[in-house]
């Protein structure tokens, strides 16, 4: 019988919440207790990373669902292309409204982890690896803890493409993000680095980046498949906050307003900043590089709003 109070975890709950990972069976050392590893197909741990085509590396659970769903979408059922992502926090800090209110710091995590594996299980990933770090040991840059984890995984998967957060992201645990991936990236030897690396959007959306700027990832491969992808996250959804229903319309706003001359080629879009070259030359500055592309619309804005201020004669 049901009652109104009735627990939660539901005890017909499908996914595990307890971390399993053994560091031998993938050939990686993590130091985090609760760090997690699941393979939705029970592959064998280093096959299932080995096997590894696009790969993830975002900060929280549900972000590899908004800012790698091009990854998501590109292995979906295909036999030779995989999917992997790997959050490096616990989600012991993650907000939490009606029945996870009361949900400990402890509860949180467990609830967390839970549902990026649903997520792993629903997106048909090669595997989801949750190194399980508090978002306090990410955000520093002088211990090369997280970077080390990294730059394992980088070598076990070899990845052809890679999302991150973006470095103009507002988020501060996503900047930090970015720079432990940017690091383990930039120590690869270069037969180890990926061809591609994208940097997505999630706390700062792209569509500011100027149209030479703007990689344009199609997103509408499988339209049933990204409204449930982000819906299984109801820890994060339950308060209002309708994450599911807002990337889907971001995607198709990206698609239509693009470009106000043409007709839809794709009806869904996501935009990334090509990072690629910061990988392939370690020695581009970073912060100088980023900035590159707010000076380049800085630039834009300036120029059209002379080209039609007082006085122009232009005709275009
Ligand atoms: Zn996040």
């Amino acid at each position: 019988m049901l009652t109104s109070d009735s627990t939660y975890p539901h005890p017909n709950e499908p996914v595990d919440a307890e971390p399993q990972f053994d560091g031998e069976a993938c050939g990686l050392t993590l130091s985090c207790p609760e760090a997690d590893l699941f393979v939705p197909d029970g592959e064998e741990p280093r096959a299932a990373l080995a096997r590894t085509t696009h790969l993830g590396i975002v900060a929280h659970q549900d972000d590899l669902e908004i800012a790698a769903y091009h990854g998501i979408a590109e292995c979906y059922q295909q036999a030779d292309r995989w999917f992997a992502g790997v959050v490096l926090t616990d989600g012991g800090g993650s907000p939490r409204t009606g029945r996870y209110a009361k949900h400990s710091d402890s509860e949180m995590r467990a609830v967390r982890r839970r549902e990026q594996r649903k997520a792993a299980v629903v997106g048909e990933y090669g595997a989801v690896l949750q190194l399980g770090w508090a978002s306090s040991v990410v955000k520093r840059g002088d211990t090369g803890l997280v970077t080390d984890e990294l730059r394992q995984l980088l070598l076990l998967t070899r990845p052809e493409v890679v999302y991150l957060h973006n470095p103009t992201d507002r988020h501060d645990t996503h900047v930090a993000c970015f720079w432990r991936a940017m690091e383990a990236l930039r120590s690869l030897p270069a037969e180890a680095r990926p061809r591609r690396v994208y940097g997505c959007e999630v706390w700062r959306k792209l569509d500011w980046l100027v149209a030479a700027d703007k990689q344009l990832l199609r997103v509408d491969q499988h339209p049933n498949l990204a409204l449930p992808l982000v819906g299984v996250f109801d820890s994060q959804i339950v308060g209002g906050k309708r994450y599911d229903l807002a990337e889907d319309g971001l995607r198709r706003a990206n698609a239509t307003y693009f470009d106000s001359h043409t007709t839809d080629g794709a009806t869904q879009l996501s935009f990334a900043m090509d990072l690629t070259p910061l990988v392939i030359n370690p020695s581009l500055d970073i912060s100088e590089f980023t900035l590159g592309f707010v000076d380049r619309l800085r630039a834009d804005v300036e120029e059209r709003l002379h080209r039609y201020g007082p006085g122009s004669s232009y005709v275009g």
